[in-house]
């Protein structure tokens, strides 16, 4: 069968001629109902119910799903698919189970979550468990120690830049709209607010923050540490109570460990600037997640068998996994401030500003942001813990 974009009807006739995937929902396909609820900027999600059970469909489209006139190449269904694959067994119980891809369709079935929330949502709605932070931290450090050269042979690092150095388009997208838009004249950017016309300005002519940000380009397009999902924000986490998922890796790369890092610590940071009076609770998320991933990976190199152990006794191999560490933190805070800025100016904007309740709150929130996002690219380079990180946030 040949690629075309599917609807309901679509959908249900493509699932009915696949036995296992009929199977898991039970019935015949006139007992299945089918929703989209698509949310993402890229592609179209639908959840499919029978009577027993539930699958979640992704189909890449050959465009932007916002933005119809901006081409995409649907390979980047392909690249998703290779992630879950590449972390799924050191990330169990974290990520939807995937039942099946067709290559022709570039179409995911996976796992459907039905009672879970994407975790923006919930932290907007102030209904998310606290402790979920621990959750993710971990599930970065065994993506980390399943796919990073510190933990594995370099073979696995070569193979892995070998399967996922095609994904060009997204890392593009990367390129541009995280790493370059915000701080440049662009088509792209929205028309900024009135009051934070100035601040945009700043953002493009501020020399010492354009050589910081230069830096941090070079870390992502040349640091091949492990395989990072690329795309680590809290749209892309989806909880129910306790039980915590990460989905979309569809922007997979090898690149620095610290941009998942601070991908995901930057959107709690927003999240934080929105809502100020949550910053008890942030921090301790945010102190949660980074504990919780350095543990999880000190420990795992501990004992890890990577080419980067050989020569170390163990007072040495101490010493590097503290050197180790420490870099990640300081590339950690650099990717946290480019998120903040660019999901407060750029393309992709966040929906935690809507909690802020006058405009002008509003206004603050975002000059905040940016400010915070400025320091932690320009000092995060020279940080040596995570104190210090939270300092720099005013935490
Ligand atoms: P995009 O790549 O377009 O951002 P996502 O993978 O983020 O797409 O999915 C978009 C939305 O679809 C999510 O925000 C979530 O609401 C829903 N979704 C995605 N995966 C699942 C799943 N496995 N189960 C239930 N809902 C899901
Ligand atoms: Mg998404
Ligand atoms: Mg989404
Ligand atoms: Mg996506």
């Amino acid at each position: 069968m040949t690629y075309r974009i599917l609807d309901d009807a679509g959908l249900q006739d493509w699932l009915a001629e696949q036995p296992e995937l009929s199977k898991r929902l039970g019935g015949t396909a006139s007992d299945w109902s089918i929703r989209e609820v698509s949310d993402g900027n890229l592609n179209t999600v639908f959840l499919v119910d029978g009577p027993a059970g539930a699958l979640c469909c992704k189909q890449a489209l050959p465009h932007v799903r916002v933005a119809p006139d901006w081409p995409m190449p649907l390979e980047r269904a392909l690249y998703e698919v290779r992630y879950m694959r590449a972390v799924a067994s050191a990330v169990t119980g974290l990520m939807p189970e995937l039942f099946a891809y067709d290559a022709d369709l570039f179409l995911l079935v996976m796992e459907c979550l039905t009672k879970h929330e994407v975790l923006r949502s919930a932290l907007i709605a102030d209904r998310a468990e606290p402790g979920f932070s621990a959750l993710i931290g971990a599930y970065v450090a065994w993506t980390v120690q399943a796919t990073g050269w510190v933990n594995q042979p370099f073979e696995t690092g070569a193979r892995l830049l070998e399967q996922f150095s095609g994904n060009t388009a997204l890392t593009r997208i990367t390129v541009d709209l995280i790493l370059t838009d915000p701080y440049r004249i662009c088509d792209r950017n929205p028309e900024p607010e009135a009051g934070l016309l100035d601040d945009v300005k700043a953002l493009q002519t501020d020399q010492i923050l354009h050589r910081a940000v230069g830096q941090l380009q070079d870390r992502f397009l040349t640091a091949r540490q492990a395989l990072l999902h690329g795309d680590l924000h809290t749209g892309s986490i989806m909880l129910d109570g306790t039980d915590v998922r990460v989905i979309d890796g569809e922007f997979a790369t090898m690149g620095p460990i610290g941009f998942d890092c601070g991908l995901y610590l930057g959107n709690l940071a927003l999240h934080l600037c929105a809502a100020p009076q949550k910053a008890a609770a942030l921090r301790a998320e945010m102190v949660a997640f980074w504990r919780s991933f350095s543990e999880e990976l000190r420990s795992g190199l501990q004992n890890g068998s990577g080419d980067m152990w050989a020569l170390s006794g163990s007072a040495g191999r101490q010493d590097l996994i503290a050197s180790f560490l420490r870099d990640i933190l300081r590339d950690t805070a650099g990717f946290c401030g480019l998120e903040m800025i660019r999901r407060t100016v750029g393309f992709a904007q966040v929906a935690d500003y809507s909690l802020c309740s006058t405009e002008n709150d509003r206004l603050l929130a975002r000059q905040k942001a940016l400010q915070i996002g400025r320091t932690l690219i320009v000092k995060g380079a020279s940080l040596r813990s995570f104190d210090s990180l939270l300092f720099l946030m005013g935490l």
